[in-house]
């Protein structure tokens, strides 16, 4: 019965990879085996596992979301992302895109800022095996400096700056990429660092809840 269950989950998710993923032009080949084999069921509540190859974002409780699949992979891909890279997540949330990183990358740090998301992300990487990826409880606006330099930077959570201990964090040439909140719209916007300032792209329209202030 399980295994019937876990074989419907996987026939679904490569679906999702297919139609929401491939068919929309994400390309790099890292990205697209991670999102084949991350069970993002997994990574959400008991209710909405049923939903979880949807093409859109789910509640993970405490009034936040885990990220549509395919803003995830667009994220991840504009990362340019290599097998040796260290990478941080600011508002790693269920751990899912922790989880994907882990599969792409050497080495993969999370910050989340709410006690019982850090736990059970801790939880389900741990249950399924995840060796390379640690979640830290924090404020994700100071980064974690003692993992830093990291090669790229993932923020997902909108602010309407730029946090300069993120930047400082980022080695030379990393890429970051995050939610800029600006007139009432949320746009995801690329930094690339150079030797003395980030060049910036502006992307997409997207939506991302609040990327807290607090000095905890
Ligand atoms: N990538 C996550 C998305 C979670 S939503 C996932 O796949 O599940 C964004 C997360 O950012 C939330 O869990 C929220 O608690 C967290 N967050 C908001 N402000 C933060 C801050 N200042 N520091 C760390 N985490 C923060």
């Amino acid at each position: 019965m399980q295994e019937q269950q876990e074989t419907e989950f996987t026939r679904k998710r490569l679906e999702m990879v297919h139609s929401q993923i491939v068919m929309r032009g994400i390309s790099d080949q890292n990205v697209i085996r991670a999102m084949k084999e991350v069970p993002r069921h997994r990574f959400v509540p008991i209710q909405f596992e049923e939903d979880a190859y949807e093409d859109t974002p789910l509640s993970i409780g405490y009034e936040q979301t885990i990220s549509q699949p395919y803003i995830v992979a667009y994220m991840l891909e504009k990362l340019e992302l290599q097998p040796n890279h260290k990478v941080l997540e600011v508002g790693s949330g269920s751990g899912y895109v922790v989880a994907l990183l882990s599969q792409i990358v050497k080495e993969v740090h999370g910050v989340e800022i709410i006690a019982e998301l850090v736990n059970r992300s801790k939880f389900t990487l741990q249950t399924l095996g995840y060796q390379n990826a640690y979640i830290h409880l924090g404020n994700g606006r100071n980064g974690l400096p003692q993992f830093a330099p990291f090669d790229a930077i993932l923020i997902s959570a909108a602010s309407a700056d730029l946090p300069s201990a993120l930047t400082e964090q980022l080695r030379i040439g990393g890429h970051i990429i995050y939610p800029l909140q600006k007139n009432g719209f949320q746009y995801l916007e690329l930094g690339i660092k150079q030797q003395n300032r980030l060049e910036k792209k502006l992307l997409v329209a997207v939506r991302f809840v609040p990327l807290v202030n607090n000095s905890t």
